[in-house]
């Protein structure tokens, strides 16, 4: 099969060219290329010597997932489904912001960790995206969206928040970031490029040694026998050595902060005393919180918390010292928006079925 040429970071490529006989600095016109200008035809690269072009053709190709579906919610959210092979889709959504366009793109298909309150974990496992699989939500969202009014790239921002845990994938999602963070193919800051992980500790010291963008880690829960039922990895990875980890990688981080992401559950999370403990955890690190609305999906057991609960809760830390923001619910009525990202996943786990019958509390649809 021919070389996918969107698999290849920098260092990538100019091993890629250095074996066809070409000089190292091919690979910088061939990222310029494939990533700014959207080239996938050698012929079209016109400052390619002709004939290594017409190698380039023989042994390698740009060769990008199909577009299976994509939808635009009312207010201009968009998500891509892409069908990644014969078995498995990967959701990719845009938000459009005044002044920023953020991509939350996918890691793997399908997530082994199975938290209780996401869709994605629901979905079971199957495998992990490449490089070229992750890079080419991007490489298709850019193309698709053009420029926008007012903006001078369409997307200033990129999280790691789709469906998967990078950090369980970091072989394919370093060489990822790389792309996004070079001047040749994406160009975007370290600061606007934010992985979010359960908390994988090995993982983040090693992110922080390959390539250290910033970070949000998923707290959803101020101690140990709440955070083991939400995010089950915590029985591996408990708060302590979390909140360890997080004061290592700001020794290397762009920010000077951890982002805690915290998912608002109805009478689970959401408490007065909940937000106390939480101070002192946050004490511990320099840290923002920003708290999600749960977003229900088919099957889902929790509810969100009201309006006022979160204004409550969000007061309540902000007394207490910390920066705290609320996610705006997006993508309404294309299931765009977090913890509903399912894509259409083969499941190895075999998890899907066994879920469903075990799950005993009533299902509640909230609006939003
Ligand atoms: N696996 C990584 C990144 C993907 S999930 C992680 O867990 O951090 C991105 C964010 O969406 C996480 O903070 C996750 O906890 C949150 N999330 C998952 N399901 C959700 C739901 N139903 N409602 C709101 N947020 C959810
Ligand atoms: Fe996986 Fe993140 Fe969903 Fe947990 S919240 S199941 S880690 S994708």
């Amino acid at each position: 099969m021919k070389a996918n040429l969107l698999e290849f970071d920098r260092a990538g490529l100019e091993r890629f060219v250095a074996s066809l006989g070409e000089k190292p600095w091919r690979a910088r016109q061939l990222l310029r290329w494939i990533h700014q200008r959207g080239a996938t035809d050698f012929a079209s690269m016109t400052d390619v010597a002709k004939a290594f072009r017409g190698r380039l053709a023989e042994c390698a190709e740009v060769r990008l997932p199909p577009v299976a579906r994509d939808s635009v919610a009312a207010d201009e959210t968009r998500k891509w489904l892409l069908q990644v092979d014969a078995a498995n889709a990967i959701e990719t959504v845009f938000i459009p912001e005044t002044g920023r366009g953020t991509l939350c793109v996918s890691s793997q298909a399908g997530c082994v960790l199975d938290c209780a309150f996401c869709s994605t974990g629901k979905q079971g496992f199957n495998r992990n995206l490449s490089t070229g699989e992750i890079l080419a939500q991007l490489w298709i969202a850019n193309r698709a969206l053009g420029r926008r009014q007012g903006a001078d790239r369409p997307i200033t921002n990129v999280v790691l928040m789709g469906m998967g845990e990078p950090l369980l994938n970091l072989d394919a999602v370093v060489p990822a970031l790389r792309l996004m963070l070079d001047d040749d193919a994406y160009g975007l800051s370290r600061r606007r490029v934010t992985v979010s992980t359960s908390g994988i500790v090995p993982a983040m010291d090693r992110l922080a040694e390959e390539c250290p963008v910033a970070l949000a880690v998923s707290l959803h829960a101020p101690d140990d026998a709440l955070r083991d039922q939400l995010v089950p990895v915590n029985r591996k990875y408990p708060i302590r050595e979390l909140m360890a980890a997080c004061r290592r990688y700001l020794e290397r981080a762009p920010r000077d902060f951890i982002t805690f992401e915290y998912v608002m559950l109805d009478g689970v999370n959401d408490g007065d005393a909940h937000a106390r403990a939480l101070l002192g955890i946050a004490a511990q690190v320099r840290c923002k919180f920003n708290l999600i609305p749960f977003n229900p999906f088919p099957g889902s057991a929790f509810r969100r918390s009201s309006p006022e609960r979160v204004r409550a809760f969000a007061a309540q830390l902000q007394r207490g010292g910390l920066t705290v923001t609320t996610r705006k619910t997006r993508g309404d009525g294309i299931d765009a928006a977090c913890g509903q990202l399912a894509g259409d996943v083969a499941d190895r786990t075999r998890r899907s079925a066994a879920r469903v019958h075990a799950v005993r509390v009533p299902i509640v649809e909230v609006n939003a």
